[in-house]
């Protein structure tokens, strides 16, 4: 299974920096993980967006789902293929949120564009060659946080959350965990994980590899890896745009 990262800004993007999103694919089947500003360009550099199977979306915060505005605009009136509807696995209010936003024909159109079903913890769907299962986690606003599996691969992504059991039961055992580390200092968001918050859940998961996203504007990356790593014994990255991993093969690039 192959993870892309198309953003992991928070906050805002920054040129070549989009906010979370991430791309998963697997023997042909494609699904997209969050969809951050700045991330349905990036996504084009790999895939259509046509050509997705799935969108996963943690939380309605605008860091994490602001690209499924233009990409309704590029499903509903843009110059790609026909398709049927995309399934969209979102948080309950996320159709109600966008057609607001949209306007217009939005409440007729947006469904001739996404398919949406609603999270509710501890539900799973398989979605071509990947299967998905999610937990709902501890955020200031419904969040959930997904585990992928392909194969004997599986890649867990926190999305915002603070530490919570349902993160490390959902975690046990991953290839690589894409934990989130939003917060500098524990008192300063307590709806976030800290570097150190982030290592430790890897630990305690056994995850194999820990890739860390959505930094706090005010972290370094260096050192958040470093901090994380005090720990947590396993290999640790700072996911940036552009970054492809490969779970189940040997393979890295970036
Ligand atoms: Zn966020
Ligand atoms: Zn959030």
């Amino acid at each position: 299974m192959e993870l892309t990262i198309l953003g992991a800004a928070s906050h805002y993007p920054k040129p070549g920096a989009p906010c979370s999103g991430a791309l998963l694919e697997h023997d042909g089947t494609a699904v997209l993980v969050d969809a951050g500003p700045g991330t349905l360009a990036e996504l084009q550099r790999y895939r259509s967006p046509a050509d997705l199977d799935a969108i996963w979306i943690s939380h309605v915060h605008a860091d994490h789902t602001a690209d499924l505005l233009p990409l309704y605009y590029a499903l509903r009136f843009g110059d790609l293929p026909e398709r049927p509807p995309v399934p969209v696995l979102g948080p309950p209010d996320l159709r109600k949120r966008l057609v607001a936003f949209l306007g217009g024909g939005a409440e007729d159109g947006i469904d001739a564009a996404f398919a949406f079903t609603s999270l509710a913890d501890r539900d799973a769907r398989r979605i071509g060659a990947i299967d998905l299962t999610w937990r709902a986690v501890d955020h200031d606003v419904p969040a959930w946080a997904l585990r992928a599996e392909a194969g004997a691969a599986s890649i867990v992504v926190t999305g915002d959350a603070a530490p919570c059991t349902a993160l490390q039961e959902l975690a046990a055992g991953c290839d690589l965990l894409l934990a989130e580390a939003g917060a500098e200092r524990e008192d300063a968001h307590p709806a976030h994980l800290t570097p150190e918050q982030a290592g430790a859940l890897a630990d305690t998961a056994d995850a194999s590899r820990l890739v860390l996203t959505h930094l706090a504007l005010t972290l370094d990356p260096a050192d958040a890896a470093r901090r994380a790593a005090t720990r947590y014994d396993g290999p640790v990255e700072v996911a940036v745009s552009g970054a492809r991993v490969s779970v189940g093969l040997p393979t890295v690039e970036a």
